[in-house]
């Protein structure tokens, strides 16, 4: 009894080991089917062996009825086409109702930070965009509770991540490409809280093949202490949506509701009612585009685009499109740093230079350029300059100005030196930027200087202030 308890505890789809034949359209077969899902994840007693075949069952039609009203399914009783499509589609392994989710004392973690261990790779994706899709979906909750990750090498780390095919050491074994994509665990010691994920499917970072950010970041809700859902937008619902949108991805209001009950809001919101009211918009809005106190910590263009970096985060702005994306800085670039200080596009070299403390990096495109970071006292800064403030380049004249307190300097991009006679006082040569720059970039021909919630749109033709914005002007606030 003590296994069976632990066992509906862990949250684990009771046997998922039967293959699933997809061809098999007889009758029979689509009742096997039924019987398997209803077996493997709405807790149906296995020992009933001959339901199946009486349709008129009882236990049976109340089952299929309670999985097509979890499902989102007219609710018949019978297993009619959309029943048999449905429960062909991929998922996840974790069943959707079972004892467990009734069992006193909901698991969660005890502690707001957590370690997570990436214990393997699929040969599918590159290393990076493993880590990249694992990072992002640990966001994703991160965002809107107290919770925060790190990520260990080696040990035990309270979620072991892992690929695996078939049978896997957990009594769980998967079952192939399709169906089955992945399963979690419930927060707690040894298996409990880690992840696996169907190393038979093919992972993608788009939503060509099964895409690993997504189930991710479902299992990573189970690894949290989340169960299913029944709401067919929430990210915990247990069947994978193909069709999601990822660029406007979005937790659902129930799944931040549900992740909340647990652990709270994050500590910056105001102190609220855990569980949002219906005015605060749901998913990780933070930070928002639209306070009016926002600031910037770098901008840049890159190839056509402006990038407003903040944080963890970044808005792309494109000139050509009308709603900027909100984008992890690692999603790009699993190798920058958060918390950025400067940034500027050297265009005739498409390279964007990316300043954090004493170091800087070269982006081509996504790809972080080998050889980096290098130290910015290479670039000719004294060593009284611990960090930047703020780059913007000159097109024209090749050159690049780097604010740094009350004083900046110009780098002469062709001959990869600094020029000499700087630094010279900001204040002087840009009549009206009087407070230290936050950051800065060209547009049109004008310097946009960004200072808190300011922003001061600069000539410097006629060497003056043409504009006084708010910051955010840019993302259409
Ligand atoms: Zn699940
Ligand atoms: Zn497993």
């Amino acid at each position: 009894m003590q296994s069976l308890l632990t066992l509906l505890l862990l949250c684990v789809a009771a046997c998922s080991a039967y293959p699933v034949d997809r061809a098999a359209e007889d009758g029979d077969s689509s009742m096997d089917l039924v019987q398997q899902y209803l077996e493997n994840y709405y807790n149906f007693a296995k020992d009933v062996k001959q339901f199946v075949r009486s349709r008129d069952s009882g236990p049976v039609v109340k089952k299929i009825r309670e999985m097509q009203k979890f499902l989102g399914l007219e609710v018949t009783g019978k297993p009619d086409p959309d029943t048999l499509a449905m429960i062909r589609k991929p998922r996840c392994g974790v069943p959707d109702v079972g004892q467990f989710s009734t069992f006193p004392g909901m698991p969660k973690w005890r502690k707001t930070h957590l370690t997570y261990r990436i214990v393997n790779y699929t040969l599918d994706l590159p290393r990076e965009a493993v880590d990249s899709a694992i990072e992002k979906a640990l966001e994703v909750w991160a965002e809107v509770t107290p919770l925060t990750f790190s990520k260990i090498f080696e040990g035990e780390a309270d979620i072991m991540i892992f690929f695996a095919v078939r049978d896997h050491g957990d009594f769980n074994p998967f079952d192939g490409p399709g169906n089955i994509l992945g399963h979690a665990y419930a927060p707690g010691l040894g298996i409990n809280g880690d992840a696996h994920f169907d190393d038979d499917e093919q992972w993608t970072r788009d939503t060509s093949g099964t895409n690993l950010f997504l189930v991710a970041a479902h299992e990573l809700g189970h690894s949290l202490g989340l169960y299913h859902s029944a709401d067919p937008r929430a990210l915990m619902f247990p069947v994978y949506n193909a069709l999601t949108d990822l660029t406007r991805f979005r937790l659902s209001q129930d799944d931040v509701n549900g992740i909340q009950s647990l652990y709270g809001p994050p500590p910056s919101s105001p102190d609220g009612p855990a569980v949002p009211t219906e005015s605060v918009p749901p998913g990780p809005e933070t930070p928002a585009m639209c306070d009016p106190t926002l600031s910037f910590d770098a901008i840049s263009s890159l190839r056509g685009e402006i990038l407003f970096f903040k944080d963890r985060h970044l808005w792309r702005k494109s000139l050509r499109t009308p709603e900027p994306g909100f984008y992890l800085i690692s999603s790009f670039w699993p190798s920058l740093p958060s918390g950025l200080d400067a940034a500027y596009e050297e265009t005739s070299k498409d390279i964007v230079l990316i300043f954090k403390g004493n170091q800087f990096w070269a982006i081509k495109g996504t790809e972080v350029r080998a050889g980096y970071p290098k130290d910015i006292h290479t670039l000719g800064f004294p060593r009284s300059v611990r960090k930047i403030d703020a780059a913007v380049f000159d097109k024209e004249k090749k050159k690049t100005y780097f604010f740094v307190g009350d004083r900046y300097w110009r780098f002469d991009e062709k001959r990869q030196s600094m020029e000499p006679d700087f630094p010279k006082k900001i204040a002087e040569d840009f009549p009206g930027v009087n407070s230290t720059v936050d950051a800065a970039f060209e547009a049109f021909g004008f310097y946009y200087f960004f200072s808190g919630s300011s922003q001061l749109e600069f000539d410097p033709n006629a060497k003056k202030v043409t504009h006084v914005l708010k910051s955010n002007s840019w993302l259409n606030c």
